[in-house]
C-alpha cells in the first residue's frame, strides 16, 4: 500500500530527529535538507513504505540506496558551506545527489547503469532540481573537464581512492568514500593540504562494489 502524503512527511521528520539528530548529526542546513527531500520519490513504490526506516532499500539493478544516517554521515565530513562545486560518483537513484544540491552550488552525478541514470534523471526533473550535471559512465575516471571540485563523494567501495578522485580535488578539499575489501569497508574522509591528503576514519561500512576501470572488475 503506498502511504499517504502526511503519513510519508510525519515519517521523514522522525527520521531527521531521531536517526539524524539524535545520533549526533548538528548542521542545521544539512538536517533541513533532509526534512526537504522526499526519500519516498527515489524508491520503488512498493517500498515506499519504508522510505524513512532505519537501513538501505533497493533501487533496482541489484543497487541500493543507503541508510539515511550514512548519508548524513558522508555530507556532514564534506562540511559544505554553499558555494561548492561536488563530484558525486555512484549516484544511483539520485537521493544524496538531491540533498547535495541542496547544500552545494553544483553537483556533477555519475552513474554507470543507465536505466538508473534515466530514472534519477526523471526523479530529479520532476522535483525542479536544476544545479546537477548527470552522466552515465565510469566515475573512478572522475569528471576531468569540470574538476577541481571543493567536495567528492562516493556511494560505492572500492578497493582504494582512485589517483583521478586525488588529482581533481581542490586545495582544502574533503572526499568521502567507502574503502576496503569487497565485503566490509571504511568510510573515510581525506582532505587535501598542498600535495598531502590527511586521511581519517569515519566508520567501518559496507556498500555495493565500485565497478570500474579503477575499481573492482565487473
Ligand atoms: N548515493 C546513491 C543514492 O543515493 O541512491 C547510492 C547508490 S548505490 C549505494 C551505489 C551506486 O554506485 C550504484 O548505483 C552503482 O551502479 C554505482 N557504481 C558502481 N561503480 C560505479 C562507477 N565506477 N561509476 C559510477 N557509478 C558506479
Amino acid at each position: 500500500m503506498v502511504p499517504s502524503p502526511d503519513n510519508l512527511a510525519a515519517a521523514r521528520r522522525r527520521m531527521v530527529e531521531e536517526q539524524l539528530r539524535g545520533r549526533g548529526i548538528r548542521d542545521g542546513r544539512l538536517l533541513a535538507a533532509f526534512y526537504d527531500v522526499p526519500r519516498e520519490a527515489f524508491v520503488p513504490p512498493e517500498r515506499q513504505h519504508e522510505a524513512y526506516e532505519d537501513h538501505p532499500l533497493p533501487i533496482g539493478e541489484g543497487q541500493t540506496v543507503s541508510q539515511p544516517y550514512i548519508v548524513a554521515m558522508t555530507l556532514e565530513a564534506l562540511a559544505l558551506k554553499g558555494p561548492e562545486r561536488v563530484l558525486d560518483v555512484g549516484a544511483g537513484s539520485g537521493y544524496q545527489t538531491a540533498l547535495l544540491a541542496r547544500l552545494a552550488r553544483e553537483v556533477y552525478a555519475i552513474e554507470r547503469i543507465e536505466a538508473l541514470s534515466v530514472r534519477a534523471g526523471d526523479i530529479l526533473a520532476r522535483l525542479g532540481v536544476t544545479n546537477v550535471r548527470w552522466r552515465t559512465g565510469d566515475g573512478t575516471l572522475g569528471w576531468p573537464e569540470a574538476a577541481p571540485f571543493e567536495a567528492i563523494c562516493c556511494g560505492a567501495a572500492g578497493p582504494d581512492v582512485p589517483r583521478a578522485w586525488l588529482d581533481q580535488l581542490a586545495e582544502g578539499g574533503r572526499l568521502v568514500a567507502p574503502v576496503g575489501g569487497r565485503e566490509v569497508q571504511e568510510l573515510v574522509l581525506l582532505t587535501r593540504r598542498g600535495d598531502r591528503f590527511d586521511r581519517r576514519k569515519l566508520c567501518d561500512c559496507r556498500f555495493v562494489p565500485l565497478i570500474g576501470q579503477h575499481g573492482w572488475p565487473e
